[in-house]
């Protein structure tokens, strides 16, 4: 078999998840990097695409809450057509990887999105498996999930959340609303457990992470609030250096200044968008569970005024990680890559330009932090 063909992206600085490269290349080989290189040391004759002067390129984005994208929520259309239209429409903004995240349904919904997700898991390189956000959640905190729908996990459903399965499986549960050993039969099984949409208390929390669960979704959102004589599970996350949460950086979400006091905790941040359909659409409403949310101003409202998930892409996300926090933008760009590969058991293999690593990159531009191009497996702007 011959080698596979390298070529190589030049750029003014080179972030590898790690480490930052000035006046670097990643040469790709076939669909994996084979290192970052000085400009000065690449062979000749090596193809090399040159990014305008200043652009920054790293990992590519991994978010792990995505709903919908290019006017599809994946809830509406659970199909391997409607996932491979999300990816399409998030790659734009530097996501080269994702979980599609199904929310609260029907049992029939929910299986027919875990096999689709499951079609696609080796097809697709950017589908890295699904999220399932529910039913398995606490109704005094739905949100805009449908609290009808909300339920105790049943001898089928982890059957087939336990049973051989491609991917990456990543359930947000409520610790309170599910049986004891529920967590641990999951987390034995491959299955990444997170905290969302429950008023577990702080000693609940540790119990279920002592039964394997490692993540909290959406971080302060749809959760026990931080009060002084109950912590909840904010406190238990933050002091955790084994705890892996999403955040969402809108501005709307939650208050720039609690994102801060989670940075300096010891849990580990990872910027998710719990994007909605708009996110590269073209239509500024959406049907979910049959009530029209809308969007405005940057936010996706019910009728109520009840944010229904975010407009926001990951590309923002990182810009808002910096303006809005004061990150540095290495770590914002960790956050949004190597963070979310790790929490998933995929650090290995995605959110680094390490030699061996999928060929998984964005370009951005320095000052504007616009996303000029992404390469997944290898391939510019390629396959899903
Ligand atoms: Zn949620």
């Amino acid at each position: 078999m011959s080698e596979a063909k390298r070529h190589a992206v030049a750029a003014a600085t080179v972030f590898d998840g790690w480490t930052t490269h000035k006046d670097a290349a990643v040469v790709i080989e076939g669909s994996r990097v084979a290192g970052v290189f000085a400009q000065s040391e690449l062979p000749s004759g090596l193809e090399v695409c040159k990014l305008p002067p200043n652009a920054w390129l790293a990992p590519g984005f991994i978010d792990l809450q995505v709903n919908g994208g290019g006017d599809v929520l994946f809830n509406n259309a659970p199909t391997r057509e409607a996932i491979l239209a999300i990816a399409a429409a998030h790659r734009r903004f530097g996501t080269t990887a994702f979980l599609p995240t199904f929310i609260t349904d029907t049992p029939e919904k929910m299986s027919a999105a875990f096999a689709a997700a499951q079609s696609l898991v080796g097809d697709a390189p950017s589908v890295l498996g699904i999220h399932l956000e529910g039913p398995f959640l606490s109704p005094e905190k739905a949100g805009v999930h449908d609290a009808s729908l909300m339920r105790q996990p049943g001898a089928e459903d982890l059957d087939m959340l336990c049973g051989p399965r491609k991917g990456a499986l990543l359930v947000t549960l409520a610790p309170e609303r599910v049986p004891q050993g529920c967590i641990a039969r999951l987390a034995q099984s491959g299955v990444r457990v997170s905290l969302g949409h429950s008023m577990a208390s702080y000693a609940e929390t540790r119990a279920a992470m002592a039964e394997g669960l490692s993540g909290f979704t959406h971080l302060f959102n749809a959760m026990r609030p931080l009060a002084s004589r109950e912590p909840g599970p904010i406190a238990a996350a933050l002091e955790s250096p084994n705890a892996w949460f999403g955040m969402i950086v809108d501005g709307f979400h939650v208050d720039p200044a609690m994102l801060g006091l989670a940075l300096r905790g010891l849990a580990r941040p990872m910027l998710v968008t719990d994007a909605m359909p708009p996110v590269g659409g073209r239509q500024s409403r959406f049907d979910l569970y049959g009530a029209e949310i809308r969007v405005a101003e940057g936010r996706c409202e019910r009728p109520d005024g009840r944010l229904a998930g975010s407009a926001l892409d990951m590309a923002s996300a990182v810009r808002n990680c910096v303006r809005m926090l004061d990150v540095p933008l290495e770590d914002a760009l960790r956050f949004a890559s190597r963070n979310p590969a790790e929490f998933i058991g995929l650090g290995h293999l995605l959110g680094s330009l390490r030699p061996g690593y999928r060929a998984d990159l964005v370009a951005l531009s320095a000052d504007s932090l616009e996303v000029l191009g992404t390469w997944v497996a290898g391939k510019e702007n390629g396959p899903s």
